[in-house]
């Protein structure tokens, strides 16, 4: 039969992180010994005092469908968390929990965007956003920065980019996949620009907020009064908690952003998983010190893989100052050819090191940026440095 699906899913670019992934997978079901850095996931287990809580819910029956939105008692520990964390002041109409903060973003695009509405991404953006924006008939307009400029996006390029169809502006802050983080002063600069451009929603993406390595502290653009009512602020539990599976995120928005997200999501998945939600009140009310080990654990192997990366000849990086990605240009090596294989950009860079190497990466074009590959460092000690002696060994 031939190809009867949507214009809609046709046009969507299948996830290249998830897609790398599955590849690492297959090929170590082949046989193969694949180290696998192209999945930011964190290798710890949930801390036991957050499982405890979940099987605490199994024992208490909790089994019924949750409200769409959420429990009210995760709502009013996620209002905690927003102004013990954030100093940000929300109230309960201005909360939903999702399925995910992958889920809260297609939310927030799906009730914002009318179809031609212009959504500013600074590159390299997550990859997951373009998509989104075009499953809602919106269209992506990629700004790009350079390492020069620590993949940051200037009041001028924003500036540059607005015109009278765009309606967001949408970025991650600690950045997936530079690490690089905004400082209050530069989001203030951002902020200024948008002050002529009402019509604009900004979507903050935070779920890397605790994973920050001290350098610039976390901002959230709700911060400044002017820009609260049109900022919809965008976390989860995923990253920091070592919660990737549990499928919990969260957003605090505008009451009219959160009850149209709310009406969505009655329509399409319900509210989310009863167990994982009970388990994420505990990890949001416990203080933040008591994730801080796995913090301080990706610090070091942040330290660890930029050595050993800027070893290599040909890698330029920027210093990442959270998440747990380095974002190196290897543009060096395009043009060149190895065992037979030219490299003529950032895809054949990573399949090239796939190959040769066997370490599972991400290429950059995925984020919006084709001079770069992504590597994640949420791996252990020994096979950060097998990897990436791999990948020296592979390129000599
Ligand atoms: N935003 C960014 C920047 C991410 O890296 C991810 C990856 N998980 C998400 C959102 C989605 O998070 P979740 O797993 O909670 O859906
Ligand atoms: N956000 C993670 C990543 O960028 C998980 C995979 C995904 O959801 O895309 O690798």
């Amino acid at each position: 039969m031939s190809n009867q699906l949507s214009d809609r899913i046709n046009s969507v670019t299948p996830s290249a992180t998830l897609e790398m992934a599955a590849k690492a997978r297959e090929l170590r079901a082949q046989g193969k010994d694949i180290i696998g850095l192209s999945l930011g996931e964190p290798d710890f287990n949930t801390p036991d005092y957050i499982k405890d809580a979940a099987i605490q819910a199994v024992k208490d029956d909790y089994n019924s469908y949750t409200p769409v939105d959420g429990y009210v008692d995760l709502k009013k520990a996620i209002i905690t968390k927003f102004k013990r964390d954030n100093n940000l002041s929300y109230e309960l109409p201005q909360i939903v929990v999702s399925t995910g903060a992958k889920q809260s973003l297609y939310n927030v695009a799906q009730v914002i965007l009318n179809p031609g509405d212009e959504v500013i991404l600074p590159c390299p953006y997550w990859v997951s956003y373009s998509d989104i924006v075009k499953l809602a008939d919106g269209v992506p307009v990629e700004v790009p920065t350079s390492l020069e400029n620590d993949f940051k996006m200037t009041p001028e390029q924003l500036e540059a980019a607005i015109t009278p169809k765009t309606r967001m502006l949408w970025y991650s802050s600690p950045c997936n996949p530079s690490g690089s983080i905004y400082s209050k002063k530069e989001l203030r600069a951002l902020a200024d620009v948008l002050k002529n451009h009402p019509q604009i929603i900004v979507v903050s993406d935070e779920i890397y907020e605790h994973i920050n390595y001290g350098v610039t502290a976390h901002a959230s653009m709700a911060e400044f009064e002017d820009m609260f009512d049109r900022t919809v602020t965008v976390n989860g539990v995923a990253k920091a908690f070592a919660m990737t599976g549990w499928r919990i995120g969260y957003i605090g928005a505008p009451a009219y952003i959160a009850r149209a997200t709310n009406k969505l999501q009655g329509q399409v998945t319900s509210g989310a998983n009863c167990i994982a939600q009970r388990a994420v009140i505990t990890a949001l009310e416990e203080s933040p010190d008591r994730i801080k080990y796995m913090v301080d654990e990706f610090k070091e192997r942040r330290k660890l893989i930029l050595g050993l990366l800027n070893d290599i000849e040909g890698f330029k990086c920027n210093e990442p100052e959270g998440a747990f990605y380095v974002y190196p240009d290897v543009t060096a090596y395009f043009g060149k050819t190895f065992n037979g294989t030219t490299i003529n950009n950032a895809s054949d860079f990573s399949m090239y090191i796939l190959e040769a190497a066997n370490v599972a990466t991400v290429t950059g074009d995925a984020f919006g940026n084709g001079n770069c590959i992504r590597i994640s460092y949420a791996a252990s000690v020994k096979e950060i440095k097998e990897a990436i002696s791999r990948i020296k060994e592979a390129l000599k």
